[in-house]
């Protein structure tokens, strides 16, 4: 059942990644999620290569390539089993806030070093006291003439070590509401009154520096700020979409390999005389599984085209991450209980993709915000 219609060039790319991906990341996944970071030298081995942020223009040094490169090089990266290198993060969800609201010499600036992995971005939403209920937000931006002058405090931020540049939201004191008070300002790091906090420790995700920020008395241009004043609630609801859709694409592939990595294992391994795949119970969840992973694709690969027709997504969008993150967990759970004790075992690496998924259900706007979310835009 094919939707989405690759063309031959589309085809030509994956099978690049996927080469590139396992001579270049995969073999040093281990070293990283040891370390809990993963080294710059990476992030410019894979923009070397084409593999970063392939839909900016190409007059910013980029492909000018479309939605559907972003989705192969999601997809193939769940192949490399961890997600410390948050290429799609970079790529699909920070940088299209240059891309699409920042001037003509910001992006100049810095949209080159982004494409070649010289420049790592983050985006800093989410404070101690402010995760779903982004409007309760306490960091401030005062806009003092040709300066922007933050205070506050952001946790939980992904590429929160390795970043050059934040896309950072902030609200003005003196707006008469949260809503039209919020604003996304580009912070490159070195910035003094910037710092970088402790990477925290994580259940999973552990090659990904997910840390603390700091901001004290900390100054930009006010020419950072992205769109209009006031204009940050707007822009992170319309560019939310996308990063909610890789979350399901992410979502739904991690989900596929891990059924591609039991599969075999059940074929394999026996018990009372027989491979395990020939218990009906486990024939039932594997194939329980195998249709759950389709029902999936056939949704998500609509979504993506409609996402690329530009239309409105949001109740899909919300919908397909809540229900495939969590088909995801579903399915990684079921796989770990099929590997039997060798399922909770770091050497199989079925154990690093559950652990790892959980997560997928948590950012990105939790699950039950999603349906909210849907709810909203349903009527209810
Ligand atoms: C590994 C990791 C990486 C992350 N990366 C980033 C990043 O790069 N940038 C960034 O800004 N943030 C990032 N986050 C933060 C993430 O987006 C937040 O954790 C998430 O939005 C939830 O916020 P919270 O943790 O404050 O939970 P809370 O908002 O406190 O929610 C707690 C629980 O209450 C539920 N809840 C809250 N409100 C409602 C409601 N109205 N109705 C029903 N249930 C509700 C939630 O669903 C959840 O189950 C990351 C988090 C993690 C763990």
């Amino acid at each position: 059942m094919e939707i989405i219609k690759y063309t031959e060039e589309h085809n030509i790319f994956r099978e690049a990644a996927r080469r590139f991906l396992a001579k270049e990341i995969t073999p040093y996944v281990d070293e990283w999620e040891e370390a809990g970071i993963v080294p710059r030298s990476a992030w410019q081995k894979m923009g070397g290569q084409g593999f970063l942020c392939m839909s900016v223009p190409e007059e910013y040094g980029g492909l000018g390539a479309d939605f559907l490169y972003s989705v192969i090089l999601t997809e193939e990266m769940t192949r490399t089993n961890h997600c410390g290198l948050a290429a799609s993060l970079h790529s699909d969800v920070v940088v299209p806030y240059i891309t699409a609201y920042a001037s003509e010499e910001l992006k100049h600036k810095y949209l080159p070093g982004c494409v070649s992995g010289d420049i790592i971005t983050a985006v800093a939403m989410t404070e101690p006291n402010a995760g779903s209920d982004l409007a309760s937000m306490r960091t401030t931006a005062v806009e003092d003439g040709d300066q922007v002058i933050i205070n506050g405090q952001k946790t939980f931020i992904s590429n929160g070590q390795n970043c050059d540049l934040l896309v950072l939201a902030a609200k003005d004191p003196s707006a008469e509401s949260p809503h039209h008070g919020l604003n996304l300002y580009l912070v490159e790091a070195g910035t003094p009154g910037f710092e970088k906090g402790k990477k925290i420790k994580k259940v999973g995700w552990h090659s990904q520096d997910t840390s603390e920020l700091y901001f004290t008395d900390c100054r930009v241009p006010t020419a950072n700020r992205l769109g209009q004043k006031g204009g940050g609630f707007y822009m992170l609801m319309e560019k939310l979409q996308q990063e909610r859709l890789v979350c399901a694409i992410g979502a739904q592939a991690a989900a596929e390999r891990c059924l591609e990595m039991t599969i075999p294992y059940c074929q394999e391994r026996k018990a009372f005389g027989k491979p395990i795949s020939k218990f009906q119970h486990n024939q039932f969840t594997i194939v329980e599984m195998a249709t759950e992973i389709k029902l999936g694709r056939a949704f998500l690969e609509k979504l993506i085209l409609a996402h690329m027709a530009g239309e409105n997504v949001v109740v899909d969008v919300s919908m397909a991450k809540y229900w495939t993150t969590d088909m995801a967990m579903r399915v990684a759970d079921r796989c770990v209980q099929l590997h039997g004790g060798y399922g909770y075992c770091e050497e199989y690496p079925i154990a690093r993709a559950w652990r790892d998924i959980r997560v997928m259900s948590i950012f990105a706007g939790t699950n039950e915000i999603m349906k909210t979310v849907a709810a909203k835009f349903m009527g209810l």
